[in-house]
């Protein structure tokens, strides 16, 4: 799975791989905010865009999609329909034009080049857009169409393998995020681009990104997705309920299934960070607002950008309107009944996977010792 395809959702979206079927973000959620014609270059492990290379124009199938989902337009339209996701990015563009105006940009993961059309349009001296998937293709012809080829150049090819025709960049602009913020590890990609080619007095944006925690009520999907396999026409499958346990679902939650405060777990700072930052070990303590069953934890990402004139940003979380990202919800084995002003406490661990870097495994502790809930326990969940 990709960060854009979903995993199982509300909204039944199926999955056909060809089709933009992500089920992948305003500071509504804001408690808790405050806080040309370039080179071309051989595509090895883009990825996903080996399967592909050989594939030119109409003549792909859906294997190859499969190894490289950022090739079919659907995933782009998806991004692009994404109005919280990509208004966000445009107006901190426009209404900062002083971050761009004679800046030379680098465009991390262009896709079909907006972000660059848009750092175009505010004056940016040059922008270098990379994009290793089939899209790089479009994109050239999307940037000369719009009569920005003296502006932009277009690089197919992996950031990780490309050369830069200039030495040093004056602004590093990525949308990188993916589900749970770190699914897919798009943002080593981001931190090799800012340690290679950023300026030091250079500015990344976005350049801060957040990963905040609640629980949430769930009983009648938490049957649907996980107790239906104790009893599927008769049958016991609930060997396979376990492994539906372990896997995040990604998936809107509405907000008034929510029962505790939502907690900050996680402040990054792109502009600083280094790759093994994404790897940590966090407390929490949730604090129930009402009496209420808590059948799973949520977790959802803000991106700001504080370099503007003024604080610019999003949320994923679900006070926030919606966004492809949805949000992540993690299944708890217990059911647990909390009590007004009663604590969930725990810590959670997010690492990569080791096998595959871009898989994310997640370990919940969490304990409560309530009026009617006794509950010590750990659990494991993989991002796949
Ligand atoms: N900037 C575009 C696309 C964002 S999606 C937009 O905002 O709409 C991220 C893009 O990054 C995808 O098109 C993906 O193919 C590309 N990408 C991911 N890893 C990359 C890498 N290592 N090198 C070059 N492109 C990469």
């Amino acid at each position: 799975m990709d960060r854009r395809k979903g995993s199982g959702s509300r909204d039944a979206n199926g999955g056909g791989l060809a089709e933009a079927t992500a089920s992948r973000l305003r500071f509504e959620d804001a408690d808790e905010v405050a806080e040309e014609v370039g080179m071309e270059v051989e595509v090895e492990d883009c990825p996903a865009a080996a399967a592909a290379e050989e594939v030119i124009g109409n003549d792909k199938t859906s294997a190859d999609y499969y190894f490289d989902s950022y090739s079919h337009f659907g995933i782009h339209e998806e991004m692009l329909k994404d109005v919280v996701r990509t208004r966000s990015y445009q107006n901190v563009i426009t209404q900062n034009n002083f971050l761009f105006k004679d800046k030379i940009v680098l465009d991390v993961g262009a896709g079909t080049g907006i972000l660059s059309l848009f750092c175009a349009k505010a004056g940016a001296k040059h922008v270098y857009a990379i994009e290793c998937s089939q899209m790089a293709d479009m994109a050239k012809e999307i940037v000369k169409t719009n009569g920005f080829s003296e502006v932009i150049t277009v690089i197919k090819g992996k950031v990780e393998e490309i050369e830069l025709p200039v030495p040093k960049v004056d602004v590093i602009i990525s949308e990188w995020m993916g589900y749970f913020l770190l699914f897919e590890n798009m943002l080593d990609t981001v931190l090799f681009a800012r340690d290679k080619w950023l300026a030091d007095d250079g500015v990344v944006l976005p350049d801060k990104a957040s990963l905040h925690l609640t629980a949430i009520e769930d009983a009648e999907y938490k049957e649907d997705k996980i107790e239906f396999w104790n009893n599927v026409y008769g049958f016991d499958m609930s060997c396979i309920k376990k492994q539906a346990m372990m896997e995040p679902l990604v998936d809107t939650v509405d907000a008034n299934q929510i029962v505790t405060n939502c907690q900050l777990l996680k402040t990054m700072d792109i502009s600083k960070m280094s790759s093994g930052d994404a790897s940590f070990t966090v407390p929490f303590k949730l604090v129930a607002e009402r009496n209420d069953f808590i059948h799973a934890l949520v977790a959802y990402f803000n991106v700001s950008f504080t370099k503007c004139h003024k604080l610019m940003g999003f949320s994923t979380g679900p006070r926030s309107k919606s966004t492809h990202w949805k949000q992540t919800v993690l299944y708890l084995e217990d059911v647990v009944t909390i009590c007004e002003g009663e604590t969930l406490s725990g810590t959670m661990t997010v690492a990569n996977n080791k096998k595959n870097p871009r898989d994310i495994d997640i370990t919940l502790k969490y304990s409560i010792n309530g009026q009617r809930s006794k509950v010590s326990r750990t659990q494991h969940y993989k991002m796949r």
